[in-house]
This record gives C-alpha cells, sequence and structure tokens, in this order.
C-alpha cells in the first residue's frame, strides 16, 4: 500500500506519562496500558458467560466510547488542516493506542450532504489474534472492539450514524482484517446493527445532557439552603446515620468538625427530618457576635435596658420558638452569655436583657464547634457544666480529605447548581481535574471545594469542560513524559522550561556565549573542581574539558568580543 498518512506528532505529543501520579494521559483523558493477553481472557470470560451475542454487543459499545473519545482531538488537534487530514487523526490516534496497523483503501465523504463510503485495511489486529489464540480460527469477524471504534468515531466526525462492518477477519483465517463503513441507512440489514449503537448516540448524549441540565434548573432551591445532603463515604453515612436516629427526638445535638466541613447543613438536614420541620429555623455564629452584644442577639432585649436600645427586641430563642436554634462556634461563646446559656437549657424559659420577667420557650438545640470542648474546658474557657448539658449526643463530621468518596458527587452537585446560578451550560468536569480534585487536602473542606468549583465554572468555556487549570491555576507543571519519533520516552519540556528558553532568547546572546556562561557558571559553583563541575552540567570530565578548551580558543579566535563576564 503506497498510502502516506500527514506527521503524527501533534498526536503523539496528547499522549502523556506520568509515573509519579501513576497515570497516563491521552489530551485531557485518562489512559491505562493493559496487558493484550488480560483483555484476551476477558473476550473469553464475556464470551463464555453472556455469549456470543451479548459479549459482541458489550465489546462493540466499549470500542464506540473511544471512537466516540477520540473523535473530539479531530476537531481539537487540526482544526486549520483539510478535513482529510482532521478524519485520518481517527485512524492514526488507533494505531497509536495499538489496536492495529490501518491503511485506508478508500476514502469517500461530504460531512454537509452526510455521505459517507470508506474502506480500510486493518493488519495485526489484537483482537483478531486474541480471539484466535482462545477459540482458533472461527465463522465470523470477530474485531467488535475495532469496529465499535471506527463507528463511534466516524458517527461522531460525520454527526450521523455510520456502521462498519468487517468484510474480511484474520480470526477467519485471512491474512488481515478488512473493514467498510457506511451510513446505517444504505445497509440492506443496518436496521438490525442499530442495537449496538443506537443508545449511544452522540445526537441522544447530548440532548439527555441538556434535558438534565434544565431539569436541575427547575428543581433547584435557593444556594444559601442546605437542602439534601449529599455523600457516599462510609464515614459520611455513619455521621449521616447518626443524624436521622436522633432527628425524631427532642435531644439537644451537638456537631463537631473542622471549619468547613457542612456543619450547618447537618443541622438543617436535622431540622427538616424532626417534627418540628415546619416551624422556625434560625441559626447564630457566635463567633461572629462582639461579647457585648450576644446576650442581646440570643435572649432579647427590653427597650432601654441599654444607650442604644430604643425598642424591645425578641431574641433569637423566641424566634426559634417550635424549632430548631443553632448556636454554630459555641465553643467561642464568652463566659457571662454561657452561664446564662446554661439557666435557660435547665430552666426552659429565657429572660430579655434589661427584663424582669421570665417566657417560655421551647427550642431544639443545635450546637457546633471546631474546637475541643473538653480541652476549652481545661483551660478555664468554657464551663464544664454547659459542656454536659451540650455534650448528650455528638456527632461527628470528618474532614474532606477523610472522604475522598464524597469529593465527586459533592463537586458534580455543585457543578450543576453554579451552573444554573452563573447561567452557564458545562458539560462536565475533566478526568484529569477530578483526579486533581481527588488528590488535593481540602485544608477548606466542602466550603474549600465549594470555592474552587464555583471558580471553574466561571473559568469554563460555554459547552465545554472544567479543566484541572481552572481549578488549580497556579499549579507547578508535574514533570511529564511522552513519546519521541522512535516511540521512545523521553522527558516532556514543561512551562518552567519555555520560560527559560524565552529569557534566553530575548536575552539576543548567541548560543556559544550563553554556553560558556553555563560552563564558568559551573566551574564557579564546583570551587574549581572541573569532577563536580561536569556532574553539575551533566557531562563527563573529559566532554567539559573538552568544551572549556573551545570556549577559550575562540575567545582567543575573536579578541574583538564582548566579555564573557558583565
Ligand atoms: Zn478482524
Amino acid at each position: 500500500m503506497s498510502f502516506k498518512y500527514p506527521p503524527d506528532k501533534d498526536l503523539r505529543r496528547l499522549l502523556r506519562f506520568e509515573p509519579d501520579s501513576g497515570a497516563i494521559w491521552l489530551g485531557d483523558r485518562r489512559m491505562v496500558l493493559m496487558h493484550t493477553a488480560a483483555l484476551a481472557a476477558l473476550r473469553q470470560d464475556l464470551i463464555n458467560s453472556v455469549g456470543t451475542e451479548h459479549a459482541r454487543r458489550i465489546l462493540t459499545r466499549m470500542g464506540y466510547a473511544s471512537g466516540l473519545s477520540d473523535a473530539e482531538y479531530a476537531k481539537k488537534t487540526r482544526p486549520g488542516e483539510s478535513v482529510q487530514d482532521s478524519f485520518l487523526v481517527g485512524p492514526q490516534l488507533h494505531m497509536l493506542e495499538g489496536a492495529a496497523r490501518v491503511t485506508p483503501v478508500k476514502i469517500t465523504f461530504d460531512i454537509a450532504a452526510g455521505l459517507f463510503n470508506a474502506d480500510f485495511r486493518c493488519d495485526d489486529s489484537w483482537e483478531a489474534y486474541a480471539h484466535r489464540q482462545k477459540f482458533g480460527l472461527v465463522d465470523e469477524p470477530s474485531c467488535w472492539t475495532l469496529l465499535g471504534y471506527a463507528s463511534g468515531y466516524t458517527s461522531a466526525f460525520m454527526g450521523r450514524l455510520i456502521l462498519y462492518k468487517e468484510t474480511l477477519c484474520a480470526a477467519c483465517g485471512a491474512d488481515h482484517c478488512q473493514i467498510v463503513g457506511r451510513p446505517i441507512e444504505e445497509w440492506p440489514d443496518g436496521e438490525a446493527h442499530r442495537v449496538y449503537f443506537t443508545d449511544d448516540s452522540l445526537m441522544d448524549k447530548m440532548e439527555a445532557l441538556q434535558s438534565q441540565v434544565e431539569a436541575l434548573k427547575s428543581t433547584l432551591e435557593p444556594v444559601s439552603l442546605g437542602g439534601q445532603l449529599i455523600g457516599d463515604s462510609l464515614g459520611f453515612r455513619k455521621a449521616y446515620t447518626l443524624m436521622q436516629k436522633v432527628a425524631p427526638t427532642q435531644a439537644t445535638v451537638l456537631l463537631t468538625g473542622e471549619t468547613g466541613v457542612g456543619k450547618e447543613r447537618f443541622a438543617r438536614a436535622l431540622h427538616e427530618l424532626s417534627n418540628r420541620a415546619d416551624k422556625p429555623f434560625v441559626a447564630v455564629n457566635c463567633a461572629a457576635l462582639p461579647a457585648e452584644l450576644i446576650e442581646a442577639e440570643l435572649f432579647g432585649v427590653e427597650k432601654g435596658a441599654y444607650t442604644g436600645a430604643h425598642a424591645a427586641r425578641a431574641g433569637r430563642f423566641e424566634r426559634a420558638d417550635g424549632g430548631t436554634l443553632l448556636l454554630d462556634e459555641v465553643g467561642e461563646m464568652p463566659m457571662a452569655a454561657q452561664t446564662k446559656l446554661l439557666r435557660v437549657l435547665q430552666e426552659g424559659e429565657i429572660e430579655r436583657v434589661g427584663g424582669e420577667t421570665t417566657r417560655k420557650v421551647n427550642v431544639r438545640l443545635v450546637a457546633a464547634t471546631n474546637v475541643d470542648l473538653a480541652q476549652a474546658v481545661q483551660a478555664g474557657r468554657f464551663r464544664a457544666d454547659l459542656m454536659y448539658r451540650l455534650n448528650v449526643y455528638p456527632i461527628c463530621i470528618p474532614p474532606l480529605r477523610e472522604r475522598k468518596a464524597d469529593i465527586e458527587p459533592l463537586a458534580q452537585a455543585m457543578l450543576a447548581r453554579f451552573c444554573a446560578l452563573h447561567g452557564k451550560r458545562v458539560m462536565g468536569i475533566e478526568e484529569r481535574a477530578l483526579q486533581a480534585l481527588r488528590q488535593h487536602d481540602w485544608p477548606g473542606n466542602v466550603r474549600e471545594l465549594e470555592n474552587l468549583i464555583e471558580r471553574g465554572v466561571i473559568l469554563a468555556t460555554q459547552a465545554g469542560m472544567v479543566e484541572v487549570e481552572h481549578l488549580f491555576p497556579n499549579q507547578p507543571d508535574t514533570a511529564q513524559t511522552g513519546l519521541n519519533a522512535n516511540g521512545q520516552l523521553v522527558r516532556l519540556p514543561s512551562a518552567q522550561d519555555d520560560d527559560l528558553s524565552t529569557r534566553i532568547l530575548n536575552s539576543g546572546s548567541s548560543l556559544d556565549e550563553i554556553e560558556a556562561r553555563v560552563l564558568d557558571h559551573a566551574v564557579a559553583r564546583a570551587s574549581g573542581n572541573l569532577s563536580e563541575a561536569a556532574r553539575l552540567l551533566g557531562l563527563t570530565r573529559p566532554q567539559l574539558a573538552y568544551r572549556l578548551k573551545r570556549q577559550h580558543a575562540s575567545e582567543a579566535d575573536a579578541p574583538a568580543s564582548k566579555p564573557a563576564q558583565e
């Protein structure tokens, strides 16, 4: 075959190995190297357990999904090239991924008119080889993921379902495979093949996503409300179960956990699950109020109680009557207020500041703190008797870094919420960005995640994805490894390297001058020790000596050149 592909440097550049983080990337998609022997065993298992027909369906869909994904790179990597070169991204990527050696025999297409007609020759299909190894020569062509890939890729590229069939297959004894693609309507038995693809059509998926966003928009509650809690992790479910059990009782609940873990959301959920749900939920942050105002805020004030008290005012206890009162950061409450709070809890009645009569209140108390109350008691900052009153039913909400399984569901829910809030259509979070979220330490917990996702939604392009740079814009480049032209792994230049090169180019110095300066610098840093200087430069000592000699010789040749040192 004399067919010649366009250079695939642009595609090889997409493939990055990050051994340190245990990931391989194709663009923004995470990949994995798998043994064909393991895949062959999986195929065999599938066929034996669900039957050939169903296994074929599953594997075709798997190939189809890969083809769909790779079709994105056709648009991204060769936007200015001819449509034909842009289409060839598919077969070239499929080769890079190791599926088979693909040679176009014939390709004619017209996207606008919806015309497509192509034949490809596939040599050394891994799948034909795997099938033959497990089942020997068979009658039916067996390169199902290969066909699925071709269909997925071409359908996404053409915007209509293109069905491929295998007319020759190495699993049947041919010396290579041959696949033929046409719009599904043009195959006489095309409809019978639709079962493999219809559910995965790109158009259906887009429509489903769109209606999902619309549905989320219409069912959204106000952003400030806690609403239902989200979490899958063991730690979260444990805390949630404790909360569910205590909700219908009247017991005082103490929520503990680091700042930002979502204590207020838990308190709201507790209120909504209790039989007080139709009565008020009132929250007060004890750390946010000045000490001299906190008693008036909590218990209310009578007219003229102090300068500035022009009218009588009900406190939070009275406003929460019949409902739930959340005392957030209760550990920060001043001693005097603690004494008064204790009395209210004992008597079930309050007395306004400057007042003489008492009022009965029926309030379910939830206290929250990020400090260790027992320690605060030890330090003399918290009343022990009050701590025992509050600590009837403690629920500890673990920090986000201890419940990594919650990160993704939380992030997805926040994404939907902020898209609606900012009127933006964002299709999702890139896998690479999700991985960065899972690896982050989350000192600010759920609140920090919320801030990050909101920023990501704002920075993402309309109808695009949230990418890792949108979430962590100042992250240093991790060392990355890619493929050179010989297919060997080499370190890729980072942004810092690019910076350095730019600075060198802007300096106006020649390469010889730069080399001279770097050599001198290394020798100076090694205090004149040439072996040490050579080590710094990654050279052998003779190589360094040779270069130094060459530099000095060229300086002698050009006595008028500018001095090496500034
Ligand atoms: Zn085949």
